[in-house]
């Protein structure tokens, strides 16, 4: 594949940032349970509508010096950085992989796994908008000339079915009271009932699997589950226990995945075979 025209990775780059933009308003308003398209953007502390030309991607925070033109509250510096990461994205996928299905596959991916880290970390909650929304896009691209729609089948399924596994292996634990501690008192105490993943996780996974197939699904749990204990035994340690947004680790993987997982699954397999008879 030649190396686009720096004219077109330019404009495809302007268009992720318009679309990180537009990530914004989803990973506000979803959890919200709010509409994405109307009404328009307003300051969430004075209400006042924001004028197109106070909306511009990455631009419009520098220029307004992170706060609102009419109350002066301040805008918070995800705005832009989201922006600038999706902008980042697509344009990156398309000088690497060319003006191709796949960069598209690529770049929409690693939106959504943006989307679902965010909406995860910040509310524990993942929008079906991007898990099964991205589930349908997924399969429907792998109808694309360059696709394969029975790995993206296999790989959603495969998706759904292991997460399902771990869940129903946990929440089996739980109920033998196999597990123990005081984030599980506390559920306990207040009346609920105990679960180790949320159907998110699973439905999320799904849609992964419909990118990445089902050999991208066990690197991305691997990768996703590594990433998690990197994280958490720190935070176990200084004994600042949480809850654990899992979908934001599983989504680090599935971005993992994505860029490296090719090399590291030829990695294992020479590996395997080298060990073999
Ligand atoms: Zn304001």
């Amino acid at each position: 594949m030649p190396v686009p025209e720096p004219v077109v990775v330019a404009f495809v780059g302007v268009f992720g940032a318009m679309l990180g933009s537009f990530l914004n308003v989803c990973v506000y308003r979803l959890p919200r349970n709010e509409s994405v398209v109307a009404p328009r953007s307003r300051c969430p502390s004075c209400g006042t509508p924001i004028a197109w030309y106070d909306n511009l991607p990455v631009l419009s925070w520098l220029v307004l010096r992170a706060r609102c033109r009419h109350c002066r509250a301040r805008i918070s510096v995800q705005y832009p950085l989201v922006e600038l990461a999706v902008g980042l994205v697509w344009a990156g996928a398309v000088w690497w992989l060319g003006p191709s299905f796949e960069a598209l596959r690529a770049a929409l991916l690693a939106t959504l796994a943006l989307g679902i880290a965010l909406t995860d970390a910040q509310h524990y909650t993942i929008p079906d908008e991007f898990s099964l929304g991205g589930l349908g896009a997924g399969l429907a691209l792998s109808l694309a000339p360059d696709g394969r729609p029975l790995e993206a089948a296999i790989g959603a399924a495969a998706g759904f079915a292991l997460l399902w596994v771990v869940k129903a292996t946990g929440d089996w634990a739980l109920a033998r009271g196999l597990i123990r501690g005081e984030e599980l008192d506390q559920v306990l105490e207040a009346g609920e009932k105990p679960t180790t993943l949320g159907l998110g996780d699973l439905k999320m996974m799904a849609m992964v699997g419909a990118f990445v197939g089902w050999r991208g699904v066990l690197l991305t749990a691997f990768l996703g589950s590594l990433a998690g204990v990197a994280v958490f035994v720190p935070l176990l340690l200084l004994k600042r226990r949480a809850p654990v947004p899992f979908g934001v680790f599983l989504a680090i993987g599935a971005v993992a995945t994505l860029v490296a997982g090719d090399r590291l699954l030829g990695w294992y397999g020479s590996l395997v075979a080298a060990g073999g008879p």
